[in-house]
């Protein structure tokens, strides 16, 4: 029995593969999707953006053979939540949500997204048809809470974490990255202070499992301590790094040798572009 008098919760975590963008030169990171269940009920955090991965997420909710009941999206960005449609349409119990800052930010950045999304990844994209609904309390799972951290600033802003007490699980979307190069060239120094104290914030919450929103497919997501000092650590060394190097391919450089097993090069070839924008 877990704490709050229920039958305990269990977590599966779905990693759609490194994806390789239509212009051949980049790739995309794997991303992943949470299915959190219980006896007969199941919550999923985010949903996927590729028909083919859409799929095999489909195919592992079914595996599992509870009633989806819910898709939580941490935030706005497409890859976390643009499989929402499909996902309703084979499973029609459940109903996607996010909060009102998430929701606001999907519409804002709906006609853009899609353009670079198409542009990235062509027929293989699934545009949704649906928005998230705004979330009004917190989540339910089978009369345990799942309460919704409204935390702000990670590699995009509004970005909000799912925190599971019952089994001391976060799912913190792109706020913490598991063996993956972050994305820092969305944002600048200040920003990344605050994603950093963000990350602080989760941390002292003493989690025992986090799922990052991009991962390798097979880094754990019980090495808590191992996750939030890389994640605070890379934001850090990039930080430092940004100021000191003089062009994006010595920043490259230093973090590449900072981090040499970290999986997808192009979202740090990216971020030190965006430190350097007309040098290369
Ligand atoms: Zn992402």
């Amino acid at each position: 029995m877990s704490k709050d008098g229920g039958l305990p919760l269990n977590a599966e975590v779905f990693v759609g593969p490194l994806a390789t963008l239509e212009d051949g030169k980049g790739t995309f990171s794997p991303t992943s999707s949470t299915l959190i269940y219980g006896e007969t009920d199941a919550v999923l955090v985010d949903a996927q953006h590729l028909h083919p991965d859409i799929k095999a997420l489909g195919d592992m909710i079914e595996r599992r053979g509870r009633r989806l009941t819910t898709i939580y999206v941490t935030h706005g960005h497409a890859d976390h939540y643009y499989g929402i449609t499909e996902l309703m349409r084979r499973f029609p119990t459940a109903r996607a949500f996010a909060t009102r800052g998430v929701v606001d930010y999907i519409r804002e950045n709906a006609d853009f997204q899609e353009r670079q999304w198409r542009q990235m990844f062509g027929s293989r994209v699934a545009i949704p048809s649906d928005i998230p609904e705004v979330v009004d309390d917190g989540l339910s799972l089978e009369g345990h809470a799942l309460s919704i951290l409204e935390l702000g600033q990670a590699d995009i802003a509004p970005s909000t974490a799912l925190h599971v007490p019952a089994i001391d699980l976060i799912v913190p979307g792109d706020l913490v990255y598991n063996g993956i190069h972050m994305m820092l060239g969305l944002s600048g120094p200040k920003q990344w202070d605050e994603w950093y104290a963000n990350v602080d914030k989760l941390e002292r919450m003493k989690p025992k499992m986090i799922v990052a929103g991009h991962k390798k497919p097979e880094a754990s997501d019980r090495e808590v301590e191992r996750i939030f000092a890389e994640t605070k650590g890379y934001i850090r060394d990039f930080a430092d790094a940004a100021v000191q190097a003089t062009s994006a391919e010595e920043l490259v450089t230093v973090i590449t040798a900072k981090y040499p097993d970290f999986g997808n090069p192009w979202t740090l070839r990216f971020s030190a572009r965006s430190r350097f924008p007309r040098r290369v």
